[in-house]
């Protein structure tokens, strides 16, 4: 085994933190992981900028403009980068989006939708801007390796970071797959 701890950044894009949340349920095999990674990038760091890792772990697609930067920038920095959950894989929930036009989404959320009070489609400059369609995140960079499910579970993250390590193919099972 490497005495030098992985660097792992992780982030999401269109998603729901689930797949976050899913990679933090490991109970005590936290404690085995800690000395086999450290964190660069993510949510769980709070640190907003990525440097060279090993592993980039991304949850969810794309929906905006700011969603492809942030995975290019992933893609640029990270040796293995694996797509997490059905929503990275084939956009997922947010991809019910994809029957309507982006002007309907919005027409329907801010203007017409249910318990919308002052109606007004946001529009200032910072806001990111919303691609036709939400997609998956392998149709813009190259994906190493898929984990699917909604969410995986915690054992299917620490396998893809054990294959990393061991530089092999991961085992990823069906009981390593999992949709609630
Ligand atoms: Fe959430 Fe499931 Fe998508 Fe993960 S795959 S971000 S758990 S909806």
């Amino acid at each position: 085994m490497s005495a030098r701890k992985l660097k792992v950044a992780t982030c999401s894009l269109a998603g729901c933190f689930g797949c976050h949340m899913s990679f933090l349920d490991m109970d005590e095999q936290i404690v085995d992981l800690i000395e086999l990674i450290e964190f660069d990038r993510s949510p769980l760091t709070d640190i907003k900028t990525i440097g060279a890792c090993d592993i980039g772990l991304i949850e969810g697609g794309l929906c905006n403009d700011e969603n492809v930067h942030v995975l290019q920038q992933f893609r640029q920095h990270c040796r293995i980068l694996v797509a997490v959950g059905a929503c990275a894989i084939n956009g997922g929930v947010p991809a019910l989006r994809n029957r309507f036009t982006v002007q309907e989404c919005l027409e329907e959320s801010y203007l017409h939708g249910v318990g919308v009070v002052e109606a007004q489609i946001p529009a200032d400059p910072e806001l990111p801007s919303l691609l036709p369609q939400v997609i998956p995140i392998q149709n813009v960079v190259k994906v190493d390796f898929f984990l699917p499910g909604c969410p995986p579970p915690a054992t299917a993250f620490v396998e893809i970071i054990q294959a990393v390590r061991d530089n092999r193919e991961p085992r990823l099972d069906y009981p390593m797959r999992r949709f609630d």
